[in-house]
């Protein structure tokens, strides 16, 4: 039966920045997919966890600032502790800084690059070596942006680090397909989150950018969970080094 390849039943993931936004719902789809979820987050994700309490799912709740490299261990340690093994990995966390690029400070370029690519990529060797360790392949899913494609205004480093993460997406794909490990990537369009709220908030930024998708409206939380269930499924098992665009159309314009 072809849904059953959809069926996440007893994986564990890891979602990273899962206490809103994003993260939050791809946490709760892959719950609802079946999936035992960690959550990575550098404050308690409240919303998130009385979310899965309601629904019945299973949460452990880990904290770590993803803009440092030195609680990966510890993050792969307790999930081990709790679960005694990781299926799946979404480096979800990510942050923006806009300036101009003639102004653009190195600490706004190194934070951005720290939290969007430095960790995502050492995350995910963590990860994949337990895969290896495990002889059951597993799933890495980098959540990417339309800026792995495009330029961006005034967010140089944000540009940088997504170009940089659909960049090592096919790197590490490269040299793990052979170890059934999937790594590939998610691309979200214009979202409504806290990510994009300034850009919301800028009324003649967001009729622009309305007007170029043809979809005709922001995308939400919730239109990332399919295409995340589905990248984490066997249904995806062939799909290596590859990142889908979830924009309303943005890309195809
Ligand atoms: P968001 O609401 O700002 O969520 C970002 C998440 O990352 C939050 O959970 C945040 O935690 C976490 N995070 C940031 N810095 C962290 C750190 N140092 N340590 C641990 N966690 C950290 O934004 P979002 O829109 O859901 O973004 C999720 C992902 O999608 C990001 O990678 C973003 O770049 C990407 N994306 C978003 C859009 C969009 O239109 N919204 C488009 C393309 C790509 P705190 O709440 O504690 O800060």
């Amino acid at each position: 039966m072809i849904l059953e390849s959809f069926n996440l039943q007893n994986k564990v993931a890891i979602v990273t920045g899962c206490n809103t936004g994003l993260g939050q719902a791809i946490a709760l789809g892959l719950a609802e997919a079946g999936c035992k979820v960690v959550g990575v987050n550098r404050s308690a994700p409240v919303q998130t966890m009385e979310k899965m309490e309601a629904a019945g799912y299973e949460f452990l709740d880990l904290r770590a600032d993803l803009i440092k490299q030195d609680g990966i261990a510890d993050i792969i340690k307790e999930t081990l502790q709790r679960f005694n093994k990781i299926d799946i990995l979404v480096n979800n966390a990510g942050i923006i800084r806009r300036e101009d690029a003639f102004d653009f400070s190195e600490e706004n370029w190194d934070d951005v690059m720290n939290v969007n690519t430095k960790t995502a990529f050492f995350m995910s060797q963590a990860v994949a070596k337990q895969f290896i360790a495990q002889k059951q392949g597993g799933k890495i899913i980098n959540i990417a942006s339309m800026l792995s494609f495009q330029g961006g205004i005034r967010v140089p480093s944000y540009t940088a680090s997504k170009s940089a993460l659909m960049g090592i997406t096919k790197a590490m794909a490269n040299e793990w397909a052979k170890f059934s490990i999937n790594v590939n990537a998610i691309a979200p369009g214009y979202m409504a989150t806290n990510n994009t709220t300034a850009l919301r908030a800028d009324e003649a930024r967001n009729t622009a950018i309305l007007e170029r998708i043809p979809a005709e409206r922001w995308g939400t939380p919730e239109d990332i969970a399919g295409p995340c269930v589905f990248l984490a499924s066997e249904a995806a098992n062939y799909i290596h080094g590859y990142t889908i665009a979830v924009d309303g159309g943005w890309l195809a314009r």
